[in-house]
C-alpha cells in the first residue's frame, strides 16, 4: 500500500486539531499515512525571540520557557488519558531547549540555534499524535525528522537531499504501516544533527518525505482554499487556481505568495509527486493541485 503525506500548518494544529485529526484518520483508512506538523501558532516566533535574547547574553529565560511548556501542557490536559504520555516528552524537549539556549548564549553556535528553533515542532508532534490516537482509535508513532529526512548546508537554511532521504526514510519505515507523526521544519545532517529548512519549511519537510516515499500525493492543509492567481487580500478579483503545473507554482512561490514554501516544490517536481493544497477549515473546498503539466491540464479542463 502506498504512502500519503499530509502536512498541517500552525493555524490548523492550533485552532482545529480535531478537524485535522479527523482528516488524517479518514486518509489512514485508505493509505499508509505520514503526518508532518508545524509548531503551534506563534511558538517559532517566540523561540526566535528567545534565541535573540540568549545571543545577547540574557540569562533570565526561565519564565518564557515555562510559558511555552505550559501552553503545550494545557492542551495535553484537554486530551483524556494522553496527558501523562505527552508530559514526559514535553519535559525532555524543554530540557533540551534550555540546554540549546545555554549553548547559544555561550558560543552562538548555529547548530544550537537550529536545535532551539526545532523545539516548537518537537513539542507539537507528540501533542498531535495523542490527538490522532484519540480520534483514530489506533496507536500512532512519533518519529523524529532527523531519522527520516536528510539535508545539507547551513543549519538555519539547509538544502533538502532527496536521494539520501530516500535511503534514510525507507530504511526507517520498512514494515511500518503508519500512521506516523513527524515534526516539520528541520531535517537531519548526515550525522543526524537537526538542520532547519528555513522559515515556513514544514512544507518542504512534507514534499521531501512524500517524494522519498513515492507517495501517491502530498496534501498541504492550511487556512486558505488554495493558490490564487494574485494576492486575494489586495485584489478582490483574485481567482483560485484549480490546478498549477510545477513551474507555475514555483514562480508563484518565488513571487512571495504565501501558499507554499519556495523550496518545497523541487523535491515533488523531481519525483513527479502531486501536491494538493487544501483548507482544514473548509475541507469541502476542492483546493489546488500542483503537479506535472500533463496531469494538471486534465484538471484545468474539467
Ligand atoms: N514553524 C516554522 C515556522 O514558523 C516552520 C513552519 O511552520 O513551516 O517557520
Ligand atoms: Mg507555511
Amino acid at each position: 500500500m502506498s504512502w500519503r503525506v499530509l502536512k498541517f500548518g500552525g493555524t490548523s494544529v492550533t485552532a482545529a486539531p480535531l478537524a485535522a485529526a479527523g482528516i488524517v484518520a479518514a486518509a489512514a483508512r485508505e493509505r499508509r499515512v505520514a503526518v508532518v506538523v508545524s509548531a503551534l501558532a506563534g511558538v517559532t516566533d517566540r523561540l526566535v525571540a528567545l534565541v535573540g535574547r540568549a545571543r545577547a547574553g540574557a540569562a533570565d529565560l526561565d519564565d518564557d520557557l515555562a510559558a511555552i511548556g505550559e501552553l503545550h501542557r494545557e492542551r495535553a490536559r484537554r486530551l483524556n488519558g494522553a496527558a501523562a504520555l505527552c508530559r514526559s516528552r514535553f519535559e525532555s524537549e524543554l530540557r533540551s531547549l534550555r540546554a540549546a539556549l545555554a549553548e547559544v548564549r555561550e558560543t552562538g553556535s548555529p547548530h544550537a540555534i537550529a536545535r532551539a528553533l526545532a523545539a516548537g515542532e518537537r513539542l507539537s508532534a507528540p501533542l498531535f499524535a495523542a490527538t490522532l490516537e484519540a480520534v483514530a482509535g489506533r496507536p500512532v508513532e512519533v518519529i523524529d525528522a532527523t531519522e527520516l529526512l536528510v539535508a545539507a548546508g547551513s543549519p538555519e537554511e539547509a538544502a533538502p537531499q532527496l536521494e539520501a532521504t530516500r535511503q534514510r526514510s525507507r530504511l526507517r519505515l520498512a514494515g511500518c504501516l503508519g500512521p506516523v507523526v513527524v515534526p516539520g521544519f528541520y531535517a537531519g545532517a548526515g550525522d543526524g544533527a537537526p538542520l532547519l529548512l528555513g522559515r515556513g519549511g514544514s512544507d518542504t519537510s512534507a514534499t521531501l518525505l512524500g517524494a522519498a516515499l513515492a507517495a501517491d500525493r502530498v496534501e498541504i492543509w492550511t487556512d486558505v482554499d488554495g493558490a490564487y492567481d494574485r494576492d486575494p487580500r489586495r485584489f478582490p478579483e483574485a481567482r483560485l487556481c484549480p490546478a498549477l503545473d510545477f513551474a507555475a507554482a514555483e514562480a508563484l512561490a518565488r513571487s512571495g505568495a504565501k501558499v507554499l514554501h519556495a523550496q518545497a516544490i523541487a523535491p515533488a517536481r523531481a519525483a513527479g509527486t502531486p501536491i494538493h493544497l487544501r483548507n482544514t477549515f473548509r475541507p469541502e473546498a476542492p483546493g489546488t493541485v500542483v503537479g506535472p503539466r500533463e496531469a494538471v491540464a486534465v484538471r484545468k479542463a474539467a
